[in-house]
């Protein structure tokens, strides 16, 4: 009896996928994807209530939310196929409402006769912690980038404040004070990077 690719995935802790090299899902572990699109429908409605059959062959970055986070991510995973990158490790917020989430993405290099020809792409749950509901986390999230709507730092999860502001005359606040500011529930929220979090994506290594 021999272990296969699936029954490693399936052991793996978290969301864990094969790559392929234009970052299309190859394979997936499935019990986790099950209890991960359970856990995750705000985030992305769309994407996550579907079976793992249904999201094999798309690329990875169709399930990432906004314009900028989308290419940066994608630049991050193809820098690994390349070699530029021996990994890539972030830590970043997927909260829910009343849950605040810390994640951690790992995304390697998997060999085959030597070469990169596929990347594992890891996100695990690293805490999980109960508080009182901040409905923004509950919000659809549009697909573009919009700097006219709440934007909310992927890695962070802190928003623009004000609304609307220009890049330099905005600052990055806690969900929570949003609401201590009078900050108003919203029809829709965009996902970018705040100057902190892409200046540390840059340096990642
Ligand atoms: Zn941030």
């Amino acid at each position: 009896m021999s272990v296969t690719q699936q029954s490693l995935l399936d052991a793996m802790d978290g969301v864990a996928m094969l790559l392929d090299h234009e970052l299309r899902i190859k394979q997936i572990g499935e019990p986790n994807w099950a209890r991960f699109r359970n856990d995750n429908s705000p985030q992305d409605p769309g994407g996550l209530e579907r079976p793992a059959a249904r999201v094999l062959g798309r690329p990875v970055t169709e399930f990432i939310a906004g314009d900028t986070v989308r290419a940066t991510f994608a630049d991050l995973f193809k820098s690994v196929l390349n070699g530029a990158r021996s990994i890539v490790q972030l830590d970043f917020r997927c909260d829910a409402p009343a849950l605040r989430r810390d994640m951690r993405l790992a995304v390697r290099p998997v060999k085959t006769d030597g070469q990169v020809r596929h990347l594992l792409y890891q996100s695990i749950t690293l805490r999980v912690q109960q508080r009182p509901a901040l409905p923004l986390f509950g919000t659809p999230v549009v697909d573009q980038d919009n700097d006219d709507i709440l934007t909310l730092c992927a890695i962070c999860a802190r928003v623009a404040w004000p609304i609307g502001a220009p890049t330099g005359e905005r600052e990055w606040i806690e969900p929570a004070e949003y609401y201590r500011r009078d900050g108003s529930d919203i029809a829709l929220i965009s996902h970018g990077f705040c100057e902190d979090c892409f200046a540390h994506i840059q340096d990642e290594d």
